[in-house]
């Protein structure tokens, strides 16, 4: 047997209590039992989203919380701004895309944020913006943008400012209403601690309005009507009544834990890899705006990172990310999102040092060890 380490950023490790909170018996969806679960569930979401406003939860994976942001914010020929930085970035451009929107592309390069100004020129270059679309966490380069700068900018009337949150939301505060956000959507294989399965995309008032307004075709991710069953207790179709368990239970963990601790471990793990891989000699992916759901590097060159990565599955038990697109084969992402703690990021950063040894690479077994170790010994303070 080799006993087996979760470590990419989704899907994500699922703690214990939520386990069994989805092995409940089965209960229909339209009782008042479901109802009460239901309504446990939006009130903890309120709270994680930092919102007085309705978030709904939909049955798909992530995306599907995005593809209902497109089709119930915008009419086929809107314009709207999409910030494209990855491969999240890039999903925002193809949903946008196939429903017919008239989409401003601003590029990034892989690794970096995007400038609040180049944002703030494109605005002033499209007066008729009808939104800005972007990823607090780009997890493809693990990279954050600044979403909090970029939502000063569409307040007050501005277009709407739709966040992709799916590894944000849970990771670092990122407060709808405080910072004028319009959508923020996030999904439930990532920091919620759940399987995929479950999407959550909360609204504001004004986007509320829109939705009234809008002519794209929607059905199944048609919000209002899920807005009104949900209000009542119930959904629109049959829900995934087993992650609903999982979710009260999943907010339950963070309840208790406390958002501001949440938070803080994440920072700390994100700090620690990041300390790890420096003194390891590895270069990081985003060094300037690193995302702590996940940490990017570049393997040494002359390295197939993708053989590496097969090597601690296979032959360690630990499974990391692989970098996408061009940058498969060339970078590592090892994740610290969700049910992770200390532990994970000493199992993460010593099973890469002795990958690295049985690579033939240049490593000092325990270096970047002991340099997550300082960090992580913050914990028992
Ligand atoms: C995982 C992820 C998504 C959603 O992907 P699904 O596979 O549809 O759940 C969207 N955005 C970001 C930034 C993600 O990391």
């Amino acid at each position: 047997m080799i006993k087996q380490y979760l470590l990419s950023p989704g899907p994500t490790p699922i703690p214990n209590e939520v386990q069994l909170a989805m092995a409940q018996t089965m209960i229909h969806h339209r009782t008042p039992e479901f109802a009460v679960v239901l309504e446990e569930a939006r009130q903890g979401l309120k709270t994680l989203f930092g919102t007085r406003n309705d978030v709904i939860i939909l049955a798909s994976s992530g995306t599907g919380a995005m593809e209902a942001a497109a089709a119930n914010l915008f009419s086929p020929k809107d314009k709207v701004i999409v910030v494209n930085g990855g491969k999240f970035g890039e999903r925002w451009l193809r949903i946008c895309r196939a429903y017919g929107l008239d989409v401003v592309e601003i590029k990034v390069e892989w690794g970096t944020a995007v400038e609040v100004r180049a944002v703030e020129q494109a605005l002033q270059a499209h007066p008729d913006t009808k939104g800005v679309l972007i990823q607090a966490s780009e997890t493809s380069t693990t990279t954050l943008h600044p979403v909090r700068e970029i939502a000063a900018l569409t307040r007050d009337g501005g277009p709407l400012m739709v966040v992709d949150g799916v590894t944000a939301v849970g990771v670092l505060s990122v407060p709808m209403d405080d910072w004028g956000i319009d959508v923020l959507v996030t999904g439930s294989q990532k920091a919620m601690m759940l399987p995929p399965g479950l999407a959550f995309i909360g609204l504001s008032d004004r986007a509320w309005q829109r939705t009234a307004e809008t002519a794209s075709p929607r059905f199944y991710f048609d919000l209002n009507s899920e807005r009104k069953g949900q209000a009542k207790g119930s959904t629109a179709y049959t829900p995934a009544v087993s992650l609903v368990f999982g979710l009260c239970a999943a907010l339950k963990l963070m309840r208790e834990e406390g958002l501001d601790r949440v938070y803080a471990r994440h920072d700390r793990m994100a700090r620690a890899t990041r300390a790890a891989m420096t003194a390891m000699g590895l270069e990081l992916l985003s060094p300037d705006h690193p995302s702590p759901a996940a940490t990017g590097l570049y393997v040494p060159e002359g390295t197939d990172g993708d053989a590496l990565l097969d090597y601690l599955r296979a032959r360690m038990g630990v499974t990391l990310a692989e970098g996408q697109d061009h940058l498969q084969g060339k970078v590592i992402r090892i994740a610290h999102v969700g049910y992770m703690g200390a532990f994970d990021v000493i199992v993460a950063v010593s099973a890469l040092e002795m990958a690295f040894r049985k690579f033939g690479l240049p490593v000092t077994l325990g270096r970047g060890v002991a340099a997550a170790q300082e960090i992580l010994l913050e914990a028992l303070d």
